[in-house]
């Protein structure tokens, strides 16, 4: 495969953009060799600057449900844009998905539009504070929750895949405010709630984290932090950034039945344009600024192209339902194909996966929290990662990640994953 274009753009990278990238994962660092540079994407497949063209399983990390460049987002992106970029200012539209977004997810009353992952989570723990009027949180190890300071510890994604779980630049005073349990273990957080008496404000989790690769609740977990949560007036947070608009039109919290009493949202909801968003009860979400004293803003926020794209991929998810059976069969069958390689060569590795979202760690043990996937061969999952990459599958460059498909798979699409996971697999292992 020549990738010779590609790596002339991350050398000449190196010297105006820190580390040739814009976000660490894209660096390759994990599995090592050379990022792709992308040119241009359309469905399923993405082209890169020299013209190799992939199936990708990470669209863009989450928001590309129904492939690149659906045409019914450009068009709505390409009628916003004749009406200017951006005003500041308030816009019919902006009710308009707000409307669907509650309509959508169980826990959402009212919504604020912000402009990424990072900015929802950071508002909704600073809201939860403001609101409980207490100073801690609990952090589940392994879920991230973006780069806020308050949530670089034990975080998964790319600050476990960089080594630096704990970024320099945090503070001692930031970092210990946020409390820490495992995954799927509701007596270490009744221990924190104990030995912290009516000083947690919120517990935020990814209720099907997908950052320490995809991982499952166990039966009675989430309705155990609800309990907890309900019986010490704790705000009860789910961060469904990946999750949302992707396991069920109202995502994660309506696939289980358990509604958090705030919610956060991210990139899915712009279609790929750069958004996020944060709600929950009214009682909650009425102390934010200008209605609350709990402040935040956003020159950005609800711009006028973002809630375009993000209101025809909501509404298209909302009115077409067969999207989740579609997911939900495609992500059955690559699970099903791949458990088969898995069979027919005698190996042992752990596969978890939920409707779109599917991860294959390099492991025997079963993986329901970050202790059990940091057991994973890493190493190995670097080589199976280019050997997939050759045969033009291309997959999110770490083992801490979910594969995140898209409606735009077709039969052919799959039965080539597939057939490249069997032949990587046995070529690494003969
Ligand atoms: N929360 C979760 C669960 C995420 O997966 C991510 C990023 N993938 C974020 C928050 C941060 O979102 P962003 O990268 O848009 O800041």
């Amino acid at each position: 495969m020549e990738t010779s274009r590609s790596k002339e753009l991350f050398e000449q990278a190196q010297s105006s953009i820190p580390g040739g990238v814009n976000s660490p994962v894209r660096a390759f660092k994990s599995v090592g060799g050379n990022p792709l540079f992308i040119n241009k994407a359309e469905g399923a497949y993405m082209y890169d600057e020299d013209g190799n063209k992939y199936v990708e399983l990470i669209n863009s990390w989450g928001p590309m449900i129904l492939g690149h460049a659906n045409p019914k987002i450009e068009e709505a992106v390409g009628k916003a844009i004749k009406n200017s970029l951006s005003f500041g200012a308030p816009t019919s539209r902006e009710i308009e998905i707000a409307e669907l977004i509650v309509s959508m997810v169980p826990s959402i009353e009212k919504v604020r539009m912000v402009n990424s992952g990072t900015e929802a989570t950071m508002s909704a723990i600073r809201l939860a504070r403001g609101y409980t009027n207490r100073n801690k949180f609990i952090k589940i190890e392994g879920c991230y929750h973006g780069h806020g300071d308050s949530f670089l510890i034990a975080a998964g994604s790319g600050a476990v895949t960089m080594g630096s779980p704990d970024s320099p630049g945090v503070t001692e005073g930031t970092a210990k405010d946020t409390l820490l349990a495992p995954y799927n273990d509701l007596t270490s957080i009744e221990k924190l709630v104990e030995a912290n008496k009516d000083d947690i404000a919120a517990i935020i989790v990814e209720p099907v984290p997908g950052n320490m690769g995809c991982v499952l609740p166990n039966t009675g977990y989430l309705e155990g932090l609800r309990s907890i949560c309900d019986k010490e007036n704790i705000v009860l947070i789910f961060d469904e950034v990946m999750t949302g608009f992707r396991l069920a039109k109202g995502g994660a919290q309506e696939h289980f039945g358990v509604t958090p009493d705030m919610t956060t949202l991210g990139k899915i909801i712009g279609g790929g344009m750069p958004v996020g968003a944060y709600g929950g009860k009214k009682e909650i979400m009425d102390y934010v600024s200008p209605q609350g004293p709990v402040y935040q803003a956003g020159t950005l926020s609800g711009n006028p192209i973002s809630m375009a794209a993000g209101l025809t991929m909501l509404t298209e998810l909302n009115e077409n339902p067969a999207i989740y059976d579609q997911l939900t069969q495609i992500g059955a069958k690559i699970r099903k194909g791949f458990e088969e390689n898995l069979e027919k060569l005698g190996l042992n590795y752990t596969i978890n996966s939920l409707g779109s979202m599917i991860s294959m760690f390099f492991t025997d043990v079963k993986v329901e929290n970050f202790e059990d996937a940091k057991k994973s061969d890493t190493a190995k999952f670097g080589t199976y990662f280019h050997k997939m990459l050759e045969r033009g599958v291309y997959l999110p460059p770490s083992q801490f990640e979910s594969l995140f498909l898209s409606t735009a798979l077709t039969q052919e699409d799959i039965d080539h994953i597939i057939t490249s996971h069997y032949e990587v697999l046995k070529e690494m292992h003969s």
